[in-house]
């Protein structure tokens, strides 16, 4: 992709209702909390935020539409017209028959994994997301993430780095055979490579792969709408196709869809999963009895149903998704025209920054992504998260870091909720990250606990 052309100032295509004031700290006392809170920003106090960027997960601003549906959500335990509204809508959106509400992504996840892992089992794929790769390992089984080797390059410019890598795909489910797959794993957009987008192109290639060995597709599609805007924009065939339409195309090509409604069903909790067959519904329905609720509201109120039910049909409109996407690419291209070096091209929900490049003389055993994290809480109260060696290192036997393939940083751009302002803002901060850049050091971890390391472990400065 190409710079593009100067654009107008992108406004917001929405007005403020209500507001919700932010406390405006001094570095000194931001230096202060880091020392307290072990350097981990998942342990920071919210109000000691000024602008939240750690993640667009239940941090969406919900619309009048929403609030209103909240008000007329049927509270009964079974047989809610707001389990209908929601059903109606997840089913014409993913075309599947059997749809189980859950009370966040993880949960569905848990469920899904929990019947389709074990010992032996292997899944393979694009990324698993960090709670997919826990809950799948959780039950013993493995999980290999297969992008192809140009796309771990922060740098080419290429239309779908979220895409699995195809030659490879077919390799491992040859040497593993049938029996031992868990599923095949498409994540959409795929979330821990940069939020890059899935092509249908590859979607059905997949599928088809997926056909001829005879095993089952899962689609993580937490944000199939902004895939959609990337399908469009980018794919041959699809530009007069609307949002919705690829979306449903690119679902269908699936055995099982989960999504975390706290992304693109612009809610601030809230979980789905939908299936094809019939005999594994039943069995994630038993699941979902058990440890979620009753069959139709799961984890879910009346009122979060109905919410979800309207956030998954507004996340589609054109304008919306213009917006989100262009505004996310309007920080990512300002960061990258100040010199800091941006995954590229930039995804939908994210900017991603390469810390290895930024801070080069910090080595990954001292987690330079956990440190520009750090940096950004103390020099503008901006606070984000590390996916590089934190999120995703391993240790070898002599416990020494087995690093992740990249350090990145992730700014995650909350829905709806941050104006242009507050993105310049961020982007103003980074001039501080350049001046002092030569003078860091890093940190040590010294407490860790042995799943998702990355919420609860502290550090220590070098
Ligand atoms: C957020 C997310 C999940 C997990 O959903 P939660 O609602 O946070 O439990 C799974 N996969 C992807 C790609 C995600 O982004």
């Amino acid at each position: 992709m190409t710079q593009p052309k100067k654009e107008r100032t992108l406004a917001e295509p929405f007005r403020i209702k209500m507001v919700e004031p932010l406390k405006v700290t001094t570095e000194a006392y931001r230096e202060e909390i880091l020392k307290k809170t072990g350097y981990n920003p998942f342990l920071i106090r919210s109000d000691d935020v000024f602008i939240d960027l750690l993640t667009d997960s239940g941090t969406s601003a919900m619309s009048d539409h929403q609030w209103a549906g909240m008000m007329i959500g049927d509270e009964s335990y079974a047989g809610a017209h707001s389990w209908e509204h929601f059903e109606a809508v997840v089913k014409e959106l993913s075309g599947m028959p059997y749809i189980l509400p859950t009370h966040q992504g993880r949960a569905a996840e848990r469920i899904l994994y929990g019947i389709l892992g074990g010992k032996d089992k292997v899944f393979i794929s694009n990324t698993h997301f960090d709670t997919t790769r826990a809950n799948i390992e959780f039950t013993g089984a493995q999980a290999f993430d297969i992008l192809p080797p140009e796309a771990y390059d922060p740098e080419l410019d290429l239309p779908f780095k979220g895409d699995i890598d195809t030659a490879q795909l077919h390799k491992l489910l040859k040497e593993y055979g049938a029996s031992r797959i868990g599923a095949v794993i498409m994540t959409v957009t795929n979330n821990s490579a940069g939020g890059q987008p899935v092509s249908m192109g590859n979607m059905k290639e997949v599928r088809s792969i997926c056909d001829e060995h005879g095993v089952l597709l899962v689609i993580d599609g937490c944000r199939v709408a902004e895939n959609s805007y990337f399908i469009k924009h980018r794919e041959k065939g699809y530009e007069n196709k609307t949002y919705k339409e690829i979306a449903q195309e690119l679902l269908r090509l699936g055995d099982a869809f989960m999504m975390s409604a706290k992304k693109d069903a612009l809610v601030n909790m809230g979980g789905i999963l939908a299936v094809k067959n019939e005999d594994l519904a039943r069995q994630c329905t038993n699941l979902l009895i058990i440890s979620e609720g009753f069959a139709t509201y799961g984890g879910l109120t009346g009122r979060d149903m109905e919410a979800i039910a309207i956030g998954l049909q507004e996340v589609f409109d054109a304008d919306y998704l213009h917006y989100r996407i262009r505004s996310t690419a309007y920080l990512g291209e300002h960061l990258r025209n100040k010199g800091i070096p941006v995954v590229w091209p930039i995804g939908g929900h994210a900017v991603y920054i390469d810390s290895k490049k930024l801070y080069p003389h910090i080595p990954v055993e001292q987690y330079p992504g956990q440190m520009l994290v750090c940096d950004l809480y103390q020099k503008g109260g901006i606070r984000c998260v590390e996916v590089g060696s934190v999120m995703f290192g391993k240790y070898d036997e002599q416990g020494k870091l087995i690093p992740a393939k990249n350090e990145l940083v992730r700014l995650a751009i909350p829905r709806r909720v941050y104006t242009q302002s507050h993105i310049d803002f961020v982007i103003d901060v980074f001039d501080d990250i350049l001046e002092m850049r030569e003078q860091k050091t890093g940190l040590k971890i010294t407490y860790e606990p042995p799943f998702l390391r990355h919420f609860t472990a502290k550090f220590e400065k070098i």
